[in-house]
């Protein structure tokens, strides 16, 4: 396994600066929040953001720091139960736990509005009639100062009564919005009179229909920040441009708390699309089977297609927080889903192309038995027996009709052994009227299980099977990666004109016995194949056995890159 596992994360600047804080005693922990809105199913990316904020509560646990779950559901129109409960078992699932702290920001809506409130009474918040279009023209730009309004200096009177009836109901959407008043010639556009509140007739998953008002992202966000005591609010880089107008909102409104903004790169993946409305698309349109369909990168869908949790927070120790956007080749993250597998995965056998072998000199009725270890790197996971009759499938590619030299499988005259059982030697094979073989015949050469090849015999090999009479067909998805292009956001014709045609093959493959009786969710090694999971929803017992590839040994599209 590599060194970095269990090790503390690498510091970074975000941790340096919370180190700093508690060092000299600015704060006495800290608090820090994942702010999911609940429209759409969390991502590899949301991921990094969940590793990040919930490590460090856990790194200072003696100080009693937490991490709070809070659902920024202040947007009623895209939000759904749904989601919030699958969030809420993708951050479990990575192993993460909020404790008592699980909130809603739409439960601070009467706050939001006592501080929108307490800006009008300041002189800070105006009621504003310009259409939207009037605003968008009157706000300048990098070069030019924006307009101010002509509503701008209403009386504070005036301006109370007007918001008041905005909330009442009075007015239509778009007729009027709540605005900051700060700075119309300000550098930074989001200074620029932001719009605070805005009108929204729409029922909220939630609050119902209580409101007909709702607050902006810019203005909400430091809110429940700050009445959360949130000491460290962490997002990413696009937020930057909006962090004067976040410490104007602290600033300027009675909160309880002063939180601070700090900003790091988002992850980006190769081959992958982390856009929460690229990803409903694609399972609105069908392109995939789902939020959870193993080709996604959700963590619902990584789940499914076998990605251990441990490797997935392992990649995001790996790559740490900077403040510089990059992307991260997807490859990393499937060599820590690899290596992780590789150590804690049984090994089983299970053959996906299938071709039969008789055992011409095998006694009729006679069953025997072959040892194979669990996990030939660690003795203790132990071993198991599996039965071994006349007639077994082994991998077609394991048998060539004309071998060369160095081939050590199986071929006309040669020795090769079962895993775990005897050694065997060809001694022919039939084919169809297309040329492909169709059965292979063999010897065993009895009392070879569990000792060397005897003198004379030259077999250098072992490969995996499964017994015909005891095995079981099972169903195998071959999953890749879902584009076929480095940067599917980049493609000229659109991400949906470079998904990989190939992203998804279903075979019929044979299983060890063993393999038919595992539940949903097991992960193991297929030998000598790739890693699988059994599929936690199609897989039922009573029904044929489902199994999703998580990944191949080793990585395919390496060459083909020429890495
Ligand atoms: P939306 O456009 O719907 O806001 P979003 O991806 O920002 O999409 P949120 O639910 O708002 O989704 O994200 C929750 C948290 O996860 C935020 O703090 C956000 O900064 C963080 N996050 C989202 N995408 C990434 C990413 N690719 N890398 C790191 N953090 C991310
Ligand atoms: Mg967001």
């Amino acid at each position: 396994m590599s060194e970095l596992k269990n090790q503390p994360a690498k510091s970074d600047f975000i941790r340096d600066i919370i180190a700093d804080d508690l060092a000299t005693g600015k704060h006495a922990t800290t608090i820090t929040r994942f702010p999911p809105e609940p429209n759409g199913y969390l991502h590899i990316g949301h991921a990094k953001s969940i590793c990040l904020n919930f490590g460090i509560a856990e790194e200072y646990a003696d100080r009693s720091a937490v991490c709070h779950l809070r659902f920024d559901d202040t947007n009623p129109e895209k939000e759904e139960s749904e989601y919030v409960e699958s969030i809420k078992a993708d951050v479990k699932w990575l192993g993460f736990d909020w404790g008592e702290n699980l909130y809603f920001a739409s439960d601070y809506f009467s706050f939001f509005y006592d501080c929108a409130v307490h800006l009008i009474q300041q002189g800070k918040a105006f009621v504003e009639n310009q259409s939207a279009e009037e605003m968008r023209a009157n706000r300048g730009n990098l070069t030019l100062p924006g307009t101010p309004s002509p509503f701008r200096d209403r009386s504070v009177e005036e301006n109370l009564e007007l918001f008041a009836k905005m909330r009442a109901g009075e007015f239509q959407e778009g007729e009027c919005v709540l605005r900051a008043k700060i700075d119309m010639s300000s550098p930074n556009l989001n200074m620029r009179d932001p719009v605070l509140y805005r009108i929204l007739k729409a029922h909220h998953h939630n609050t119902g229909d209580a409101w007909c008002i709702y607050p902006m992202y810019d203005f909400a966000h430091p809110l429940e920040d700050a009445l959360e005591h949130i000491t460290h609010s962490l997002c990413t880089l696009e937020f930057e441009n909006h962090r004067p107008l976040y410490d104007w909102v602290i600033e300027n409104c009675p909160v309880p708390s002063k939180p601070r903004q700090i900003e790091f790169a988002r992850l980006n993946l190769t081959y992958t699309v982390l856009s929460k409305r690229k990803l409903l698309q694609l399972v609105k349109e069908g392109h995939v089977s789902g939020w959870d369909d193993p080709r996604m990168p959700t963590i619902s869908g990584i789940r499914r297609r076998g990605y251990p949790p441990e490797a997935v927070k392992h990649f995001c120790k790996r790559i740490g927080i900077t403040k510089f956007n990059g992307t991260t080749d997807v490859a990393l993250l499937e060599f820590d889903v690899r290596d992780h597998l590789n150590a804690s995965a049984p090994r089983r056998m299970a053959v996906l192309e299938p071709v039969k072998v008789i055992l011409e000199n095998w006694e009729e009725g006679n069953v025997e038995y072959a040892e194979v270890p669990n996990h030939p790197q660690n003795s203790e996971e132990g071993i198991r027996e599996i039965a071994l009759t006349g007639e077994i499938w082994i991998e077609r590619e394991d048998f060539m009709e004309d071998p060369p030299k160095k081939f050590y499988r199986l071929g006309p005259g040669r020795y090769v052994r079962l895993r775990g059982g005897p050694i065997i030697q060809c001694t022919g094979f039939e084919k169809d009227s297309d040329g492909v073989v169709t059965v292979i015949r063999a010897n065993v050469l009895p009392g070879t299980t569990g000792v060397d090849a005897p003198e004379g015999v030259e077999c250098r090999a072992a490969i995996h099977w499964v017994d015909a009479a005891h095995g079981a067909d099972a169903e195998i998805r071959i999953y890749d990666r879902l584009f076929s292009v480095e940067n599917p956001d980049d493609a000229e014709d659109g991400f949906l004109s470079v998904l990989n045609p190939d992203s998804l093959k279903t075979i019929t493959a044979k299983i060890e016995p063993s393999l038919a009786e595992v539940g949903p969710g097991f992960r193991c090694q297929f030998e000598r194949v790739g890693y699988f999971v059994s599929d936690g929803i199609d897989h039922q017992p009573g029904s044929k056995p489902v199994f999703n590839r998580t990944v191949a040994l080793r990585d395919s599209w390496a060459k083909q890159a020429g890495r």
